[in-house]
Formats: C-alpha cells, sequence, structure tokens
C-alpha cells in the first residue's frame, strides 16, 4: 500500500458516497487493486476479495457462493466479475458485518442475482433511514429496498453452507451499534468486518454507537474463538493473525485507558489532543489512516458520547 495508492481510493470512497473529498478520506482505506485481487484464504473454497473498499471474504461450494460484505457502490459489477473468476455458482447468501457503505454498496447488485442479504437487526433498521456519520460530516441517505438485508437476526445467527458451519454473532457497540463478526467455525477462520484494521489506527463511529472500550469487548469476543491456526480478515488491512489481532486489542486498551484519564481530568478535546495521549504508539499505528491527533479526537468524541448515553440509561 502506498501513499498514491491509497489517495486513490479516497477519491473512489468520495464518489462512491457522494461526499465532498475532505469528508470522506477515512472512510474507505484500503489496498487498491486493480482488478481486484482474490486473495487464498484457506484451501480451495475460501477467498478475499481485496481492493474495493472493505475486504470481502467469499466461500464458494458447489451450492453457490456466501459472500462477508459487498464492499462499495461504485465495485458492484467487479465484485461480480470477481466472483465469477472463482466459482460459476450463483450467489445464494450475502452476510454485512455493519451498516457502512464501504462494506454494503454492492448489495443490490448481489440481490439483483439472487442473494439472500443477512445481517444484524439494526444494520437494516440503519440502512432503511438516512444516517450521517458526524466524524466525517457525512450523511447517508437510505438505501432502497433492493440492499437492504431480507433476514436480521438480533444477537446471533447459525448459518449452514456447503460444509462449513458459520456463526454470526453480534457484539455490544463498538466500531458501530450494528457490527456482526462471523465464524467459519471448520475453516478457523474469523471475518471481523472493522471490529478490526489490521495494521492502523481504526475508525470508530461514535454517531452509530461506537466507542473504544466496546471496540475492546468485541476484539475479546473474537480471541476467545481463536488458536495460533485462526486467520482473521480484517474489515482493513491484510488477512491477519491471533498475533496481529492481540496486538490491536491492546493498542486500543492503552489509547482507552489515557484518554479516558484526560476525560476524567476534565480536559477539552483540544486540551487531550495538546496531551499526545498516542505519542509513542504514532510511529506504528499511525501511519496509514489517522494520525495520532485524529484518533486521539476521535476516541475523545467517542469517550463522551458513550459516557453520555450511558448517563442517560442511569437516570
Ligand atoms: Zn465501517
Amino acid at each position: 500500500m502506498n501513499r498514491r495508492s491509497f489517495l486513490s481510493t479516497a477519491a473512489l470512497g468520495a464518489a462512491a458516497l457522494a461526499l465532498p473529498a475532505r469528508a470522506s478520506w477515512a472512510a474507505i482505506p484500503d489496498f487498491d487493486h486493480d482488478p481486484i485481487q482474490a486473495l487464498p484464504l484457506r484451501g480451495a473454497s475460501l477467498h478475499v476479495l481485496s481492493g474495493m473498499g472493505g475486504n470481502i471474504t467469499v466461500l464458494s461450494t458447489p451450492d453457490g457462493l456466501l459472500q462477508i460484505d459487498s464492499g462499495v457502490p461504485a465495485r458492484g459489477a467487479s465484485v461480480v466479475q470477481a466472483d465469477a473468476r472463482l466459482s460459476k455458482a450463483p450467489i445464494t447468501l450475502l452476510v454485512n458485518t455493519h451498516w457502512h457503505a464501504d462494506h454494503v454498496g454492492g448489495n443490490s447488485a448481489a440481490a439483483a442475482r439472487g442473494a439472500t442479504i443477512v445481517a444484524q437487526d439494526k444494520t437494516y433498521d440503519r440502512m432503511a433511514t438516512p444516517q450521517t456519520i458526524d466524524f466525517l460530516k457525512a450523511s447517508v441517505p437510505a438505501y432502497p429496498k433492493s440492499a437492504r438485508p431480507a433476514l436480521t437476526f438480533p444477537d446471533r445467527l447459525t448459518l449452514r453452507h456447503g460444509g462449513e458451519t458459520l456463526k454470526l454473532l453480534h457484539v455490544a457497540p463498538a466500531h458501530t451499534d450494528t457490527d456482526a463478526f462471523v465464524h467459519f467455525t471448520q475453516n478457523n477462520v474469523i471475518a471481523a468486518g472493522d471490529l478490526f484494521f489490521n495494521g492502523f489506527y481504526p475508525f470508530i463511529d461514535y454517531s452509530s454507537g461506537g466507542w473504544i472500550g466496546g471496540m475492546v469487548a468485541g476484539i475479546d469476543q473474537m480471541l476467545a474463538l481463536t488458536d495460533a491456526q485462526t486467520r482473521i480478515v480484517p474489515g482493513h488491512g491484510p488477512i491477519g493473525t491471533r498475533e496481529d489481532l492481540r496486538r490491536s486489542r491492546e493498542m486500543l486498551q492503552t489509547v482507552q485507558s489515557r484518554i479516558e484519564l484526560l476525560v476524567a481530568a476534565g480536559k477539552t478535546e483540544a486540551e487531550a489532543v495538546a496531551a499526545k495521549p498516542t505519542k509513542d504508539l504514532d510511529g506504528v499505528w499511525g501511519g496509514f489512516l489517522f494520525d495520532g491527533d485524529t484518533f486521539t479526537t476521535l476516541v475523545y468524541r467517542g469517550l463522551k458520547a458513550h459516557g453520555a448515553s450511558e448517563d442517560r440509561k442511569s437516570l
């Protein structure tokens, strides 16, 4: 991933989301391959399609194709072509890990080919109504009915596809309040959605209920299902291992505890940023999507919003 391809991917995201470029640069961080690359994940049947916004995991079986997430809207046709190169079987199931445009943008294209779209209840709710992403200053209109999930679940759902048993697990608010990850139990693979950005500071959508403490808790739920052989598909970044996920968790918990102290001490957002709480981490984590100051701002706002919603609950 170089700077130039990151910028062109960001421009793609801006076009896909119909946002001003400055507001959307963080929305679609990913590898920028043209054409989309199918990376081997496990055996002959599991692949990751990389280069269309969020990573897409594809399980191909003689019975049909199952896809986790569908990329940005502008690449819908390219994803269809990439699927066709993997298998002649039709796409039958599409799981969305959450409601963001870089994960649901190809939904209509998949539904038009006969896929049943599956997601957590709140993914449907947010896709069915206009949304705003405060940090990106983005307004997102409601999705057409054809793009919305047909089958939704509150907490967990088991899907059986080919010989594989997939467990879909919703977590408490983390990246958003709509997140679900997918555990491929036989293949020992987890598709994490945006609960995992591999190798850099993540986006956390506090205007959809997300906050850093939820990211840590969601990662703990995934870690409990892993061993040294588990392969983990992040929402963005390269395919990872349990160690990669652990490192991300440790970073997040460190940042959380430091910024919580600043919030508890009554620091304003500007004072928290000026305190440089992530200074020693920025060299490793701050070079791709967010620098330390931007991530501090994001985390600070998430902690404030989460604290305010907890206060409302306790009234
Ligand atoms: Zn997301």
